[in-house]
């Protein structure tokens, strides 16, 4: 069996206690059911806001592979002093999965360095997710397309960089489309946005999402190799000298 990956899942936690349509859909909190749908050999830490660093001490990063991001009503309060170390754990190869409303949060904005913005309407509509890259690990055992009942609607014009890979692609019942499947470079670090995963509704229950989700864990795990080196350099020839 392949070596268990190190995974914390980050919530902002603060729906599930003041939203009562929210705590019914997810009694144990977003991040218990994001867990359980884990179909991968991991170790999993929980990290919530109103923790102390956020449950993102520097230690708890040090010894994460990936990261999974779900914030959305209280982006601010996360201390950019975190968000730097966030920052600079991806830059040295850890891996980041940032969820739906996680668009807006201060580690997916810095990374991107756009403004991340885009249309939103909840009015309980269709989402059909297709597969628009076939060959990627993260559409592995997905099907053609897969379709979200009810969720929350997000559009294009998108606001993020020109992705590395596109993996998947929305389309709702009300006609706009989403790139839904994301996929960034950023230093030796690997980051997927997700879209799914508005509140209210038991998208992180669904079997397709959870094994995109899983997917993207193993695809964002660090690749086991020393950090490259920068700064000056001995030569590794002799340099002949020139006249
Ligand atoms: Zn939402």
């Amino acid at each position: 069996m392949s070596q268990a990956i190190n995974v914390t899942i980050w919530n902002e936690y603060r729906h599930e206690k003041k939203n009562e349509k929210v705590s019914s859909v997810y009694p144990q909190g977003m991040h218990a059911a994001i867990a359980e749908g884990l179909n991968v050999n991991a170790n999993v830490t929980i990290a919530t806001l109103d923790e102390p660093e956020h449950g993102l001490t520097e230690e708890v990063l040090a010894k994460t592979d990936v990261l999974i991001w779900w914030g959305h009503t209280a982006h601010d309060e996360v201390q950019d002093e975190i968000v730097q170390r966030v920052y600079q754990r991806v830059l040295k190869g850890m891996g980041l999965i940032v969820l739906h409303s996680g668009h807006f949060s201060k580690i997916f904005k810095k990374l991107m360095g756009t403004s991340c913005d885009l249309k939103w309407r909840e009015a309980d509509e269709k989402e059909r997710i297709w597969v628009v890259n076939p060959a990627h690990p993260i559409a592995e055992g997905i099907g053609e397309y897969f379709e979200l009942p009810q969720e929350e609607m997000y559009g294009e014009h998108f606001d993020i960089p020109q992705p590395d890979e596109l993996v998947l692609v929305s389309w709702f019942e009300g006609g706009e489309v989403f790139r839904s499947g994301c996929c960034y470079h950023r230093g030796a670090g690997k980051v997927f946005y997700f879209r799914p995963g508005h509140e209210t509704y038991p998208t992180y229950y669904n079997e397709n999402v959870r094994k995109v989700i899983s997917n993207a864990v193993k695809w964002a795990a660090p690749v086991k190799r020393e950090y490259p080196r920068y700064g000056n350099a001995q030569p590794l020839e002799m340099i002949k000298e020139k006249n």
